[in-house]
């Protein structure tokens, strides 16, 4: 496969370009705002053409890979779309849910295959977790707590905490991705959610830090707390039910870290999983269901479910007042 590059990213650099030529994939083209950065980007990465242009550019490949400020991907996405590419988009997929949805719905019409990159549900400490669920170690889900409290590296402390109209906050930052997780996991959506935010010291105009409480339909209750301030927190989530608990420590990354641990009457048991890059199994199951075989891990619906709930999250925790989550369409 041939990608496109729109957005001369961190994320990119850190961690797609890599993932896609794991692969065995080409990086063939980066788009930035600006030619110069553009060209200094593909010049630092070894990427064979560089521009300004994104519709000049979208004839260099096969997929688009959009990792923008937040604001962009709509245009972006859609603009790859018209032009027939296959397109994985960062998270959140855009600044409100009826852009997602028009994304998605554009996508689904043009019979391109569409991907949010939810890279969690790719690892596999989540993928276990998921696997010990369904597998009724733990008995009925009653709860799950996400912790996924992080400091944000001084290196990404621009417009993620200065400003809303790139769509800055922790909320469609980090939120998202504990959306993504629950319903990955406990294979249901949120209903209703309370919530409460802050900005606790890096926040300038929006929040960086929220608390929220989601219920869902089987009566299984989740907490969900995500920061950009706190140091020493450590992530993680915990999975409690009537027959056991799952503790996965430290498994909030970008890497294959962590710890799972299962705890019932039988004993405290160590649980060992893959190892393997979250970015890589992504692009690996996107190619796939580009050859028409299976689903990308995380659709464009799975991308507009999970900025519905982080939306619900944030308008709980602006307005004091309960909201329900309304995911509809064909998520
Ligand atoms: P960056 O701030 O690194 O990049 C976003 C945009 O900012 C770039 O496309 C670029 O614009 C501009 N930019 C970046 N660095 C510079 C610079 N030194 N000087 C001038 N402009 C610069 O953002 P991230 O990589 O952290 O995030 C990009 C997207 O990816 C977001 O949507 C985010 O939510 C998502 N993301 C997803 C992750 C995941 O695990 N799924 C992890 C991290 C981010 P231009 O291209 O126009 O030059």
């Amino acid at each position: 496969m041939r990608w496109i590059l729109v957005g001369a990213s961190t994320i990119a650099a850190e961690h797609m370009i890599g993932a896609f030529r794991g692969q065995g994939h080409a990086v063939v083209h980066v788009v930035s705002t600006t030619a110069a950065r553009a060209a200094e980007f593909a010049a630092t990465h070894g990427i064979a053409g560089s521009g300004d242009d994104l519709t000049a550019a979208l004839a260099a490949g096969d997929a688009v890979y959009i990792s923008s400020t937040n604001e962009k991907h709509r245009a972006q996405a859609l603009a790859a779309i018209a032009a027939g590419k296959h397109v994985l988009c960062e998270k959140p997929l855009a600044m409100s849910v009826a852009e997602a949805r028009e994304m998605v719905e554009a996508a689904d019409a043009a019979g391109v295959v569409f991907a949010t990159n939810h890279h969690l549900r790719c690892s596999g400490s989540h993928r276990k977790v998921r696997e010990l669920i369904e597998g009724g170690r733990i008995g009925r889900v009653l709860s799950l707590r996400i912790f996924h409290a992080v400091h944000l590296p001084p290196h990404l402390q621009g417009w993620r905490i200065t400003d809303p109209g790139a769509g800055g906050g922790v909320i469609p930052d980090i939120t998202v991705h504990n959306a993504d997780v629950a319903r990955f996991l406990l294979g249901e959506d949120p209903q209703e959610v309370v919530a409460q935010m802050a900005a606790s010291g890096l926040g300038q105009g929006v929040e960086d830090s929220a608390m929220s409480i989601w219920s869902m339909p089987s009566g299984a209750m989740v907490f969900s707390h995500e920061s950009f301030t706190h140091p020493f927190a450590g992530s993680g989530l915990e999975v409690h039910g009537t027959e056991g608990s799952i503790f996965a420590r430290g498994v909030m990354t970008q890497r294959p870290l962590g710890e799972i641990e299962l705890v019932s009457a039988a004993g405290r048991e160590a649980i060992p999983f893959s190892e393997h890059n979250l970015y890589s199994m992504g692009v690996a199951e996107f190619a796939s269901a580009v050859e028409g075989k299976g689903r990308p891990a995380a659709d464009g619906w799975d991308g507009v479910a999970s900025l519905t709930v982080a939306f619900a999250v944030r308008e709980a925790a602006r307005t004091g007042v309960k909201q329900a989550v309304k995911i509809g369409g064909a998520v």
